[in-house]
């Protein structure tokens, strides 16, 4: 019997798509990646308790997919799941207690859920406004960008343990840091989050998502895929400004190529492969580190093939 067969019997009693050898360039904002064994489209929380088990019991590894803006996934696909969250975890409402909280499922779109916010007037998270993860991702990354960040309005998230137990986490416990949380090291699925909000004035705030948008059309290279920013922004330096003083701008490695727009960006210019990008990421991490002395660590994460871990 294939390793598999146990897997593909939950999630289809719980009425989940099951796709085999499902391309993992059709999933990620770099479209790099080959096949994965399988991807499951999780649409609940019993769904996705049940499946944690069954990975757990067969030894599945698994990798839980937000939009797949923020990966890395290897030419030759991954030997685990992938689980895609969506059904239940696409819900978006008001809280019914306190008009300032929306209650957001991990699987909902920051665009979505952003528009959510300006319709109901609710004014803090205009930052996110053109970060293209998904709820879930933003909070696992504590995602931001000029100026804030989630952990600036997310309140307590929601959460499935690797075992399967559910929990929720709130304040300080969310341990958010730059481009961190407590999940990024305690690896639970995040299965919703609520934001706390402030009443604003539409006209303010919609004036915000429009500056914010307008400067990264101006600034990223939209036009191509990619990961957005490879490097996180090291203490004192922006990662971008350091590798363009490198010269390393325009650098091309088979289809990949450093942003001339934005040398903080790797795009995808033509067919890339993901070791195409990894040799990319390596030759700035040497030469920005012989030229200026500073270290860049990946912010993208490169998932490993077998292990569905990030390397
Ligand atoms: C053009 C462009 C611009 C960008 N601009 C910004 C920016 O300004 N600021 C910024 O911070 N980022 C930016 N990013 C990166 C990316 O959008 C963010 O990191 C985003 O938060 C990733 O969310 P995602 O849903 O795509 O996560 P994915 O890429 O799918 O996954 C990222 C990580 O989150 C984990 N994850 C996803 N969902 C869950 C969940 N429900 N529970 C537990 N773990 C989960 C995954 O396992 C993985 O480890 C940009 C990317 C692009 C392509």
């Amino acid at each position: 019997m294939n390793r598999y067969h146990q897997l593909d019997e939950t999630a289809r009693s719980f009425g989940c798509a099951v796709l085999q050898e499902e391309p993992m360039r059709n999933h990620t904002s770099f479209k790099i990646g080959g096949p994965a064994d399988r991807f499951l489209e999780v649409g609940g929380s019993a769904a996705l308790t049940g499946i944690l088990r069954i990975c757990r019991e067969e030894r599945i590894p698994f990798l839980i997919l937000g939009k797949g803006s923020n990966l890395l996934v290897p030419d030759e696909g991954l030997r685990g799941a992938v689980l895609h969250l969506s059904g239940q975890f696409e819900e978006l409402r008001l809280s019914p207690d306190d008009p300032e909280v929306i209650e957001c499922g991990c699987g909902v779109s920051l665009a979505r859920l952003c528009k959510f916010a300006q319709a109901n007037v609710l004014s803090g998270l205009e930052f996110a406004w053109g970060i293209p993860g998904s709820a879930g991702g933003a909070a696992y990354m504590n995602a931001g960008a000029y100026g804030g960040e989630m952990k600036d309005v997310v309140q307590s998230c929601r959460h499935i343990t690797r075992e399967g137990r559910p929990g929720i986490l709130q304040g300080e416990a969310l341990a958010f840091s730059y481009r961190k949380s407590a999940y990024t090291k305690n690896g639970a699925v995040i299965t919703g989050i609520t934001l706390r909000l402030k009443k604003g004035l539409s006209g303010e705030i919609q004036e915000k998502m429009d500056d914010f948008m307008q400067r990264r059309k101006n600034k990223q290279p939209l036009e191509y895929p990619s990961a957005g920013s490879v490097f996180k922004r090291p203490e004192g330096y922006y990662a971008g400004g350091l590798i363009q003083q490198c010269g390393l701008k325009g650098k091309r490695i088979g289809g990949a190529r450093v942003s001339e727009k934005h040398a903080g960006f790797i795009i995808n210019e033509k067919d890339a492969a993901c070791t195409d990008v990894l040799a990319l990421i390596a030759f700035i991490q040497e030469t920005v580190k012989r030229e200026t002395g500073v270290s860049l660590e990946c912010e993208v994460k490169a998932v490993d093939a077998n292990t569905l871990q990030f390397c």
